[in-house]
């Protein structure tokens, strides 16, 4: 039987179209793109016309542009490359806010900075996983270098209020006469079905991510607004700007750029698909399965994530039940799974029960038809029934 796919936020396969692309830039453009001699300079035409397809999907300006190794990558160099270009400005005391659901890429280098003498705080959200402003404006100081919220959670699907942030955080800049503080976002599973333009979003850095837009994995970039001052991550050659060394694939750039592109041109399209196969998706599993219970919410969040308690069962049984009867979903994130305590992003929400229930997160994306929703909610079904008699014996 086909199988089902539904864990598109932990990644999305390559396009075919993209792959043979990245294949064929791949053999005809051997050259480095430092180098000064054809191959050289062909190499970097095709660095620069990738940089320049990035670009013009956020509508910013191609030197804009880093690319990294992905969307983890681009978070340390967000996180760690504004503190230590701050320290390096004689700025004292550093302060950081990031918010309490945000990724591990984000949380778990705001535990090392945190750890290294930097003051970090959590945002607490609420129970859609929304975070508070209110809080966000009582808790930025004239020594906060940074807020980092992302735009669409990927556990969750909730999604960030990043215009009402991007103008808190400016009115600070204002009272502090300052650069700082910065706004990033990780706009990782936000690539899908939101607008990326960097101006509308006020945003000052921001994550992307190739493995999430049907591009090849390996690649991802961040962008950060002129004026913005970020240290490098690693020390090496000036490539990237001088903020990122190490010779540059242009295939993978050019496959990234193309992908990021065709996926923001169906965009809107693809959202109103999704949401309505997520609508039915969840009606039935509310319908026909007892005791689950959605986590976050229905309508504030992006179309490809649904996220539900399922009571009195274990998420990693239910994942391999549900991968033995051929569907493929998450317990967790996949940058969690060997954990099996209860999520950082469930646990904000403030569910008192959280730990009597198990999660299961589906994420939808373009093979994801009518079709695999009833098969999919009587194999839940099937699954927990399952569970919980062996629970009970
Ligand atoms: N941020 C978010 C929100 C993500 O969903 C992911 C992927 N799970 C990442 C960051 C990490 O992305 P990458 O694998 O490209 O490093």
């Amino acid at each position: 039987m086909k199988r089902i796919y539904l864990d598109y936020a932990a990644l999305t396969p390559i396009e075919p179209r993209i792959g043979k692309l990245v294949e064929k830039t791949f053999r005809a453009f051997p050259g480095n793109p430092s180098a000064l001699h054809r191959e050289g300079v062909l190499a970097r035409c095709v660095l620069e016309e990738a940089r320049g397809i990035v670009a013009g999907v956020l509508l910013a300006h191609s030197d804009e542009i880093v690319f990294t190794s992905g969307a983890t990558e681009a978070n340390n160099m967000a996180l760690w490359g504004v503190v230590r270009e701050a320290l390096a400005r004689g700025v004292q005391n550093p302060h950081v806010l990031v918010s309490q659901v945000e990724h591990p890429s984000v949380l778990n280098v705001a535990k090392v900075l945190a750890r290294e003498g930097v003051r970090v705080e959590y945002l607490p959200v609420d129970k859609r996983g929304v975070v508070d402003l209110k809080e966000l404006r009582k808790s930025i100081t004239p020594e906060t270098v940074l807020v980092s919220v992302m735009y669409v959670n990927n556990e969750i699907g909730t999604i960030e209020p990043l215009r009402e942030i991007a103008k808190e955080v400016r009115h600070a800049r204002k009272m502090n006469s300052s650069s700082y503080p910065f706004f990033h976002t990780d706009a990782a599973q936000a690539e899908n079905t939101m607008g990326l333009n960097v101006l509308e979003l006020g945003v000052d850095l921001m994550t992307l991510s190739s493995g999430k837009v049907y591009g090849p994995r390996g690649i991802g970039a961040l962008f950060v607004r002129r004026g913005v001052s970020v240290s490098p991550l690693m020390y090496g050659g000036e490539h990237e700007a001088g903020r990122r060394p190490g010779t540059e694939s242009p295939a993978l750039a050019l496959g990234f750029a193309r992908a990021l592109e065709s996926t923001q041109k169906m965009r809107i399209r693809e959202e109103k698909r999704l949401r309505i196969l997520k609508q039915s998706l969840y009606d039935r599993l509310i319908r026909e399965i007892p005791g689950v219970s959605l986590n976050g919410d229905i309508e504030h969040a992006s179309p490809h994530i649904l996220n539900m308690s399922v009571e009195g069962i274990d998420s990693e049984s239910l994942v391999l039940y549900m991968d033995a009867a051929g569907i493929a979903v998450s317990g967790r994130s996949a940058c969690t799974t060997s954990s099996s305590e209860v999520s950082h992003v469930i646990l904000a929400l403030g569910n008192a029960h959280a730990e009597e229930a198990g999660t299961v997160r589906f994420s939808l994306g373009r093979t994801t038809s009518a079709r695999d929703i009833p098969r999919t909610v009587t194999a839940l079904a099937h699954t927990v029934t399952l569970l919980r008699e062996a629970r009970k014996s």
